[in-house]
């Protein structure tokens, strides 16, 4: 018996990565909502000092991802710890802020959700493992960086380069593919979105989609290698032009209304990360 052992001990493992993917989740609520302004005060300081204008921001009450509190959109209201319990806390408060009573989005208890079943399910399936570990962080950066996507149309390099040089080191030791894959998958993903946005400007003159795609694809690449990428890109595009239709049709949106990528690309990628290899050889034992 190692000092481990209780470790390993059926569900005790899942049932703790539950309760840390929720406290994550929390955390990824706020990294959605503060990351797109601070990117955007950053540019502005950035343009100012270019045109030699003092950079007026004080520095004091400035928004980073730990400081200051959270607050209530509507009225301003601190958000108190107890108020800030995952899941629990919404529920309480029947997802109204505790002092204006204004509805709270139901996204912040989904994201929390997705959050901790995708923990619970990395450590049920890897058991106590670097891999698990990995995988949980995998899905995380995912959720948050799409749903930056899905709000504001852009992918922060901030979390998909990142994202891209962890999927190559975890795989130098083989944690989800081998390294040669994992570098043929990182190229082959950027370069196939790149030449899907060049095909589809020099045709129609429009942009498709943004770079910020084909980092995300060539990150999610690294992590799940070359092999598994054409699952990756079938399955975005099924459900992207799904769901495009069907906002075109139904929510009568323009077919000009730009739709990001990014959340298609990042559910495939977490799909293809758990069950790539077997989608893969189903698509290749179909074809064949
Ligand atoms: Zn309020």
């Amino acid at each position: 018996m190692t000092s481990l052992s209780w470790i390993s001990q059926p569900l005790i493992l899942p049932w703790a990565s539950l309760l840390l993917g929720l406290m994550v989740g929390s955390f990824l609520n706020v990294v959605i909502h503060r990351l797109p302004k601070m990117m955007e005060r950053e540019w502005q300081e950035q343009c100012a000092e270019l045109r030699g204008e003092p950079v007026t921001a004080s520095k004091e009450n400035r928004l980073g991802l730990a400081t200051p509190r959270s607050r209530c959109p509507s009225c301003g209201h601190g958000i108190t710890a107890i108020e800030n319990i995952p899941l629990i806390s919404y529920a309480w408060l029947r997802g109204r802020c505790s002092a204006c009573h204004a509805r709270i989005s139901p996204r912040y208890p989904v994201v929390e959700l997705l959050s901790g079943i995708a923990a619970a399910y990395c450590t049920w399936r890897y058991g106590p493992t670097l891999a698990a570990l990995a995988a949980m962080v995998f899905v995380w950066i995912i959720l948050a960086a799409s749903l930056i996507d899905f709000d504001t149309q852009y992918l922060p390099d901030s979390m998909t380069l990142p994202l891209l040089w962890l999927g190559l080191l975890l795989n130098l030791g083989g944690t989800f593919t081998d390294l040669r894959s994992a570098v043929i998958g990182a190229a082959a993903g950027y370069l196939s979105l790149w030449m899907v946005y060049w095909g589809f400007k020099l045709a129609t003159g429009k942009e498709g989609m943004g770079f910020g795609d084909f980092k995300l694809l060539a990150a999610i690449g690294a992590w799940v290698g070359w092999t598994v990428l054409p699952v990756v890109i079938l399955l975005s595009s099924l459900v992207g032009s799904v769901v495009g239709i069907t906002l075109i049709l139904v929510a009568q949106r323009g077919r000009d209304v730009p739709i990001p990528f990014g959340p298609y690309l990042g559910a495939a990628g977490i799909i293809a990360l758990f069950w790539g290899n077997q989608l893969s050889n189903l698509i290749w034992t179909r074809l064949a």
